[in-house]
Parts: structure tokens; C-alpha cells; sequence
């Protein structure tokens, strides 16, 4: 029995765009099974024609690029620019796994008596739960390796972004990879990915979202020690030392915040900047906040869209009251849209929970620090360990700082974190696990040793 539907809205209109079956937790047992089913054979395929089948994946989504990024503008409010990136990502990270196959390796190592081999074998059917801020390249990244090393994927995506996941489900049926080995469940999380979690028959949970649904599902995986790779939130320090380039660091600082509305957990929230340069930054900052381009995000010159939801949009809008320190503020348009200009709290307390939650809005909090040592310790007192980033001249200051940072990601005279290639994951409550680059691979095998007997 299905559990009725969902409507899908558009957060720059707030039109419906489609409604959505919501699976009940019987028709997620089904898929579940329709997996296990599918598993023996899909373990079968010879690694050359796994690899081939993904790269005929990969291509698909690139054949379909502009309508999944269309999709994507529609059902998220994402940039044209940032969803036609994201659904590149896509191809790219199917292209990047489809070589794996072919190169999981085990080892051969020296006994005593005989030969002894180890091999990576899959998991079995594995459950990857989505949030809402990115809904194509967390898929991507969670099932692309989990598909490559032999595992079965049940992806279940935010209730209110399922568009582009159920296209990508349809477009890796018609590049030929069996049915079952990938299918796309929408829903809800309390019911389809809670019995994700729930089922014996799924051997491990991949989940992005938030830090309290994480450790929830975290407890639950460990009624059946299940596999589990987590990445929750993030609350990433954006340190500008005096001998930076401030100009360059002014100028990237907004779009390492309010990239995807803030919808982030990478973005750098907390701009820590050396009390000697402070007021010059701040100088240097405000040009770059007030001239972002707010609005239509089917427009290309458009820079950053609308929050996700109405619910969202009160949250965020709870971190900015009336008496807050608004240093200054873009703009953003009126009418419908769950709209919020970009914002600069400044000069903010330590403790001010803008400064201390994810607040996941174009809100970004600064404060000023008096050396290294202090801007450390700042930016890991928190609960999270995501990304960050480090702005200076001095080569050893960079590295000194980039290893006392309590995070999994950070990037020197840059904000970007995320590279297909390179592994991803945080330190703290941010998360448990690695994905992307070669490490993913790990997630999603079980290594088993056998020993051979040569002796007569
Ligand atoms: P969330 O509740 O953690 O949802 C993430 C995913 O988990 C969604 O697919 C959700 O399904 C599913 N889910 C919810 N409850 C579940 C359960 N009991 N068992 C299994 N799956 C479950 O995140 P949210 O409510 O969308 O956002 C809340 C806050 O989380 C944000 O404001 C932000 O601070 C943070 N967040 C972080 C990230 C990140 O990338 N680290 C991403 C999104 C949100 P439904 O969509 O059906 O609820
Ligand atoms: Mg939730």
C-alpha cells in the first residue's frame, strides 16, 4: 500500500511542479528485496562490463545534462550555472568509479605454507539517503562507488527534492544496468529511510543531512552493526591572516558563504580576520556582499537563488532578529520566493548562536582574532570539523594552521573543498567516514582474506 503522495514545490514560485509518489515502508521492503534479488548477478558481471555500463551511465547524464540542470532549477532554486556543475559532477564521478572495477585490488601477502590473497568484496544492498541541498551530487557520490564495487543502491532522496534522482534512476535503466541494481525510492525519511536503517536485509546506510537525524540513524545502524558513513553539518572558519591577499580574500569570501543560498555544509560561516586588517577587510568585503545578484535562477547572470522552503526560510530568518548586528546586506527580490538577502553579522560575540549553529543562509558572522595561535582556537571551538579555509603569504603558516584545523577539508588561498578525485568527510560531529576519491572504495567493500595451503 503506497503512503499517498507528496507535491513538489518550487521555491522560487512556490507553484507545484510535480507530485510524487510517497513509498510506504512495505514498498521499500519490496525494493529492498528486488535488490538482494538483483546482487548474485550484478556481482557477476565481469569487471570490464561494469566499468562499461557506468561509463554508459556517465554518458547518459551528460546526453541529458541541460534537463537534469533545468530539473534542478525548478525543484531546488539552484543557479543555472551551479546545476548544470552539479549535474556535470554526476557524469564525473560515474566516469571517475567506472575505472574501479578493473582496479579493486587486493594484496598478496607472504605466509608461511602457502599463499595468502585478499579480496574486496561488496557489501550487498546498500541504502543512501540524500538531503535536499544537493540532491545530484550527493546521489552521485553515493552510489557511483558503491555501483562500481558490486553493491546494490536503494537511494532515497529529500521529500522536497526527488526530481532529478527519479530522472537519474530512469536514465540508468536505459543505459542498461540491470533493473534492481539501482532504484530510487521517494518518500519520506521517517518512513523510507528510517526502514532503510531498519532492515536486515540492507547492509549499510550512506546519509548526508543533519548532525540530530545522523546520530539517530547512527543507533539504528547499530542494532544490526551496520555499515554506516555519515556527513552532517558544518560550521567552517574562513581565516584571513594579515599578510593575506585581502583583496582576493574579500573578494571569494562571499561565494564561499553564500553559494546555494548558504544551503552548504562546507560554507564558511565564521570569517575569522587578524585584528590588524580588520577594518580594511570589512572595507574590502561590503562591495562584494551588496553587488551579488539575487533572483531568477533560470537567469545565467544570476548568483545565488532562494532557500529551499518556507520552514527553512524561518529558521534562517530566526538568526537575524531585528536587533541583530547587521553589518550590511545585499538585496534580494520581493514577491513569492522564499527569499533572503545576502547578510554580514559583524562585530559578533563567540557565543552568538549565529556564530555557533549551522544556520545553512546566506548568513555569515565575523569576528576578529589576535594570532595564530587565537585564530586556531576559535575556529575548533566547535562540535563540527567540516572544511575551511586559510589566507596567507607565509607557506609555513598555511601548513601550520591547515594541521591544527580539526576539519577533513580545507583549501589555502581558496574556498573550495570538493574535488571528485580527493576524499571527502569531517572530523567531530561533521561526519564518520570518507567520500569521494580512492577512499569511497573502502566504504563500500569488506576485505576478506584467504590463505591457500601449498604444502604437499
Ligand atoms: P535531515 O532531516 O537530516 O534530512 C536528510 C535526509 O534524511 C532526507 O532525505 C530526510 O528525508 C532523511 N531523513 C529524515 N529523517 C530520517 C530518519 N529518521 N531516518 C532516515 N532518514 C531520515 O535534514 P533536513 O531536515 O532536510 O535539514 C535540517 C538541517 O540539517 C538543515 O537546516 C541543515 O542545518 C542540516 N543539513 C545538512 C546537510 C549537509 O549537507 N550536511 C544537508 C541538509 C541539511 P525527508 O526529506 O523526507 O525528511
Ligand atoms: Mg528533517
Amino acid at each position: 500500500m503506497s503512503a499517498g503522495t507528496t507535491d513538489v514545490i518550487n521555491p522560487s514560485t512556490e507553484q507545484v511542479v510535480a507530485t510524487i509518489a510517497s513509498a510506504s515502508a512495505e514498498e521499500t521492503d519490496e525494493a529492498v528485496a528486488l535488490a538482494a534479488a538483483a546482487l548474485p548477478a550484478w556481482r557477476a558481471v565481469a569487471p570490464a562490463d561494469r566499468a562499461r555500463l557506468l561509463r554508459r551511465f556517465a554518458e547518459s547524464v551528460d546526453d541529458h545534462l541541460e534537463e537534469l540542470a533545468w530539473l534542478e532549477v525548478a525543484n531546488a532554486g539552484h543557479t543555472i550555472a551551479n546545476a548544470r556543475w552539479e549535474a556535470g559532477n554526476v557524469r564525473d564521478v560515474l566516469h571517475y568509479y567506472s575505472a574501479a572495477p578493473e582496479r579493486l585490488m587486493g594484496r598478496q601477502i607472504p605466509v608461511e605454507g602457502g599463499v595468502n590473497v585478499t579480496f574486496k568484496e561488496p557489501l550487498g544492498v546498500v541504502g543512501v539517503i540524500v538531503p535536499w541541498n544537493f540532491p545530484m551530487p550527493i546521489a552521485g557520490w553515493g552510489m557511483a562507488p558503491a555501483l562500481a564495487a558490486g553493491n546494490a543502491v536503494v537511494l532515497k532522496p529529500a521529500e522536497m527534492t526527488p526530481l532529478t534522482a527519479v530522472r537519474l534512476g530512469e536514465l540508468a535503466l536505459e543505459a542498461g544496468l540491470p533493473e534492481g541494481v539501482l532504484q530510487v525510492v521517494t518518500g519520506k525519511g521517517s518512513v523510507v529511510g528510517q526502514r532503510l536503517v531498519d532492515s536486515p536485509l540492507v547492509a549499510k546506510i550512506v546519509f548526508t543531512g543533519s548532525t540530530e537525524v545522523g546520530r539517530g540513524i547512527m543507533a539504528g545502524c547499530a542494532q544490526h552493526v551496520k555499515r554506516v558513513t555519515l556527513e552532517l553539518g558544518g560550521k567552517n572558519a574562513n581565516i584571513v591572516f594579515a599578510d593575506a591577499d585581502l583583496a582576493r580574500a574579500a573578494a571569494a569570501a562571499p561565494s564561499g558563504v553564500f553559494d546555494n543560498a548558504g544551503q552548504d555544509c562546507c560554507a564558511r560561516s565564521r570569517i575569522l580576520v587578524q585584528r590588524s586588517v580588520y577594518d580594511e577587510f570589512m572595507t574590502l568585503l561590503e562591495p562584494a556582499v551588496t553587488r551579488i545578484r539575487v533572483g531568477d535562477p533560470g537567469d545565467e547572470a544570476t548568483e545565488m537563488g532562494p532557500l529551499i522552503s518556507a520552514g527553512h526560510h524561518r529558521k534562517v530568518a530566526s538568526y537575524v532578529p531585528d536587533d541583530a548586528l547587521v553589518a550590511f546586506r545585499g538585496s534580494a527580490p520581493d514577491g513569492p520566493g522564499y527569499w533572503f538577502a545576502p547578510t554580514v553579522l559583524a562585530p559578533v560575540q563567540t557565543s552568538d548562536p549565529a556564530f555557533t549553529d549551522e544556520v545553512f543562509g546566506p548568513v555569515v558572522t565575523v569576528v576578529a582574532f589576535d594570532d595564530e595561535q587565537d585564530a586556531v582556537r576559535i575556529a575548533n571551538d566547535t562540535e563540527y570539523g567540516l572544511s575551511g579555509s586559510i589566507w596567507t603569504r607565509d607557506l609555513g603558516r598555511a601548513l601550520r594552521t591547515a594541521r591544527a584545523v580539526e576539519a577533513g577539508n580545507l583549501s589555502v588561498n581558496s574556498n573550495s573543498s570538493v574535488r571528485y578525485s580527493t576524499p571527502f568527510g569531517g572530523f567531530k560531529q561533521s561526519g564518520l567516514g570518507r567520500e569521494l576519491g580512492p577512499d569511497a572504495l573502502e566504504a563500500f567493500t569488506e576485505t576478506k582474506n584467504v590463505y591457500i595451503a601449498t604444502e604437499d
